[in-house]
């Protein structure tokens, strides 16, 4: 594989974390090729199972969902795998929603399940120096002052 790092994010709901460890641990050879970044719980538990470092932000219910929002919104997150749990409310939902929000004003690839973690994760262009083509919000006169990567 070529030498090229992306920074993927993974953020699973707790009815969601084994499925997303049993999909990190198969894919743990490609991941260990980039920079792990997750919220705080799927973040521990990831370390322990692959035994790669992860940047582990605050757990999603406090605060973790929106830091990687931030991410997402200064060009600092290449993709997104989030295995939020459809079957049950959560006390951050609207965190929940602005984080899938965000990354689709920032044309960030999201996984929200396997099915989808598997396509991205086997992407060729995952292998190559591809980038997020970020949009030009200027026109709408949205820019701000947040660095673009
Ligand atoms: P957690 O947060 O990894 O700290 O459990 C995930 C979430 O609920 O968004």
């Amino acid at each position: 594989m070529a030498g090229y790092a992306h920074n993927i994010a993974l953020v699973a709901h707790d009815n969601k974390k084994v499925e997303l460890l049993r999909w990190a641990e198969f894919n743990r050879g490609t991941l260990s090729h980039h920079h792990l970044y997750a919220t705080g719980t799927t973040g521990t538990m990831l370390e322990y199972e692959l035994g790669l470092p992860v940047t582990r932000l605050l757990s999603g219910p406090v605060g973790g969902d929106q830091q990687i929002g931030a991410k997402i919104a200064e060009g600092a997150i290449d993709m997104l795998v989030f295995f939020w749990d459809p079957l049950e409310p959560q006390p951050h939902d609207p965190d929940v929603k602005a984080l899938l929000r965000i990354g689709a004003v920032w044309n960030v690839p999201m996984a929200c399940n396997v099915a989808t973690a598997d396509m991205l994760i086997s992407s060729p262009l995952l292998s190559t120096d591809w980038n997020t083509n970020r949009p030009d919000i200027t026109p709408r006169g949205w820019e701000g002052s947040a660095p673009v990567a």
